[in-house]
């Protein structure tokens, strides 16, 4: 009884102190956990620079829409992080780059667009139904017109030839890179005024519709056919085939351009024969 009251009292301390050692060992393990998680918050804040290029690289995306591609990917893989955040900047300057002209774009393949200094055609606007004019009807090299305008400016020069006038078409279409070296051209030789004053920035010819052309006489181009009786002639008759002249002297106010008696664009007989009737240029005619 003894030995079991003594056991009891012995074996109920045991328990005491065991479950004392068990509270103890609850209460470290607390403690270490609490310490662990401490310590893995430091940990994160020691890797913060990871965490900050995700942030940063999530406002990039809204700032510029380009980069919603590079940003889906980094989140799989942090550590591609900063090279895609470095493409990002690249590629916005770009982007910004190519709307530096703000006048309106007009529609590509519209053969009534204006384009003048204040409408433009894109960048990437070509005709898509150029042909090669035949070379007996070239000059400069081989010229390109869409389909329609090659058909009715062979009409246009075989009446002339009928009247006596041998016309050449010596500049036709023009890409839009054609113009930038072009225009860049006469701003280097001949200075920025003289150059807007007798060429086009680039997208604002009517040489990128491939409905426009310029015209001369074997021996007479550009400058050297105004005054010619085949200049009078294409003005004169330009019209019934479908051709109006876009810069015609004495409109240089209303067109923005130095005379260009050589300088043809076609608009379709019904629409040439209105203009005509109507004494307006084509500009102002296009516009109102
Ligand atoms: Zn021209």
């Amino acid at each position: 009884m003894a030995k079991a009251r003594r056991k009891a009292p012995v074996g109920a301390k045991k328990k005491a102190e065991s479950s004392r050692w068990y509270s103890a060992f609850l209460w470290g393990l607390i403690a270490i956990s609490v310490a662990a998680i401490a310590l893995l918050v430091a940990v994160a804040g020691a890797f913060g620079g990871s965490g900050t290029a995700k942030t940063s690289g999530t406002v990039r995306e809204t700032a510029s829409p380009g980069a919603s591609v590079t940003a889906t990917a980094p989140p799989a893989t942090p550590a591609t992080k900063p090279s895609g955040g470095s493409t990002t900047p690249t590629a916005s300057p770009a982007g910004t780059a190519l709307s530096a002209d703000n006048t309106p774009l007009v529609r590509c393949g519209d053969i009534l667009a204006p384009v003048d200094k204040e409408h433009r055609l894109g960048e990437d606007c070509a005709p898509p139904d150029l042909v090669t004019l035949p070379g007996s009807i070239s000059a400069e090299g081989a010229q390109s017109l869409r389909s329609e305008t090659a058909s009715a400016i062979q009409e246009l020069f075989a009446e002339a030839r009928k009247d006596g006038y041998q016309l050449l078409a010596n500049s036709t279409y023009r890409s839009y890179a054609t113009q930038v070296q072009t225009y860049n051209y006469w701003v280097q030789t001949s200075g920025k005024e003289y150059a807007d004053r007798t060429s086009a920035r680039a997208g604002h010819s009517e040489h990128q519709l491939g409905t426009t052309a310029d015209v001369g006489t074997d021996g007479h181009f550009l400058e050297s056919f105004t005054g010619t009786a085949a200049a009078k002639w294409l003005a004169d008759n330009s019209w019934k085939y479908g051709f109006i002249v876009s810069y015609p002297e004495g409109k240089e106010g209303v067109t923005g351009y130095a005379a260009e008696p050589w300088h043809i664009r076609y608009v379709g007989k019904d629409v040439a024969a209105r203009v005509h009737a109507s004494g307006l240029t084509l500009h102002e005619f296009l516009l109102h």
